[in-house]
């Protein structure tokens, strides 16, 4: 079957068609020729298939608050056509079953690609490495291996997962956060949790093990990837390693580019969140950094919560929130219509670089003829009032209720195969169409 998209802006750039046959991109320009299905694409913007290096899908053993599938849903409406997921499952993806396993329902679901991410170590205690060899040679070849939810704390266990990964390309994502600097911590600490007697979670916790990290990736030679970095300090770190030339990329995550501590003020567990929302002058420095390429990517950091850990006091609640929907309204929101960046920005730090940190093929030359036909096509020109309606994931803590947003995902296609039409999750047959 062939597919046309009439009139695309590409990118953000002059319009154009693009012709999808088999699953890629088999014509893009002027002179197209006709095929079965053509969409309109008058006003909207083409981007590269969406790629998030960083979402919680719960499955294994979390399935109330989301599964491989009803996720994948959510991704594809955001505009994704590959996510990475965390291994904090249970059982964690701390070997070569849980993977394999992640992976192959990933397929089932058809909707996007789902990556799995292996833990670094042993059931995420910090004890001991996880079988992160089983785990790169195994059917989902992982590449990315992250502890996320908890700090590799262990100096030298971060050392050694470091020289591992480098054996074979890998790369170690750290969740910064010391933890002895961090029992009980709440929210960020300052002015508003001195105000609210909630227990503080200083910058310094983050900072610090950042500043360790890059300097033991230097000393390793190794890649490392730092998780939804949240401080003005850490922005500046990143920046000084990378002017020593130290391989290190970060993330940022829509919310920290946009909300801070002071709307912990009414204890809505919404906002409650791991790293915390920081202060004003952390979100523009946060920004400041994207836009100039200190930080590499966002990432959504999707956190699923059912109403039992979140409708609930703030000290008892989960830390999270989902986000794989309105990310992209978030970016439009914080940076594009702020100026800061442009959409061919967008397309980098939502799709190439994601998909060059976390290896996925398919990226490298993306809406050009000849690769996988991953696209987005958003409405810039669209506003949406934001609610948990919106949303189509298994869980609803979203902190934009209310919130009115640019952007709405139109279209998205995952390697041909149209997964959002007209703003609608299109209903897949659950077998063998990935
Ligand atoms: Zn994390």
């Amino acid at each position: 079957m062939s597919t046309i998209i009439r009139k695309a802006s590409i990118m953000g750039g002059d319009p154009a068609d693009i012709r999808i046959e088999d699953g890629q991109i088999v014509a893009v320009g002027v002179n197209v020729g006709g095929a079965d299905v053509e969409i309109d694409a008058s006003g909207l913007i083409a981007l590269p298939g969406l790629v998030d290096l960083h979402t919680h899908l719960r499955e294994p053993g979390g399935e109330s608050s989301e599964t491989i599938l009803s996720g994948s849903r959510a991704a594809a409406a955001g505009g994704f056509t590959a996510v990475h997921a965390m291994a904090n499952t249970s059982p964690v993806a701390d070997n070569a079953n849980v993977v394999d396993y992640v992976y192959r329902k990933g397929l089932e679901a058809g909707y996007v690609e789902v990556r799995p991410v292996g833990a670094v170590t042993h059931n995420l205690a910090g004890e001991s490495l996880a079988d992160i060899g089983a785990m790169a040679r195994s059917t989902a070849a992982v590449t990315v291996f992250s502890d996320d939810g908890k700090c590799v704390g262990d100096s030298l266990l971060m050392r050694r997962a470091l020289e591992y990964v480098a054996t074979f390309g890998g790369v170690i994502a750290q969740h910064a956060q010391d933890p002895r600097l961090t029992i009980d911590a709440q929210m960020n600490e300052g002015a508003m949790s001195a105000e609210l007697g909630l227990a503080g979670w200083p910058r310094v916790a983050e900072e610090a093990i950042i500043a360790r990290d890059v300097l033991l990736a230097e000393y390793t030679g190794a890649r490392l990837h730092v998780c939804h970095l949240s401080t003005a300090g850490s922005v500046e770190v990143i920046r000084w390693a990378k002017q020593r030339g130290i391989q290190v990329t970060a993330e940022a995550t829509p919310h920290h580019l946009l909300l801070t501590d002071d709307l912990a003020q009414n204890y809505n567990p919404l906002f409650k969140v791991n790293p915390p929302l920081r202060t004003r002058d952390d979100v523009e420095a946060v920004r400041r950094g994207v836009a100039d390429g200190t930080i590499d990517i966002v990432a959504t950091d999707h956190a699923p919560h059912g109403s039992a850990t979140k409708d609930c006091t703030w000290s008892d609640a989960s830390f999270g929130m989902v986000g794989l929907e309105s990310a992209l309204s978030i970016v439009q929101h914080a940076l594009v219509d702020t100026g800061l960046i442009g959409w061919a920005d967008v397309a980098r730090i939502m799709s190439t670089t994601p998909a060059r940190i976390g290896s996925v093929d398919g990226y490298d030359a993306p809406l050009t003829v000849g690769s996988l036909a991953n696209i987005t096509l958003v409405d810039p020109s669209a506003t949406t009032v934001w609610g948990a309606d919106k949303l189509a994931g298994r869980s609803t803590n979203t902190p934009f209720t209310g919130l009115t947003l640019p952007g709405r995902v139109v279209h998205t296609f995952f390697r041909g195969t149209h997964t959002v039409r007209d703003g609608s999750i299109v209903e897949l047959s659950q077998a063998g169409n990935a």
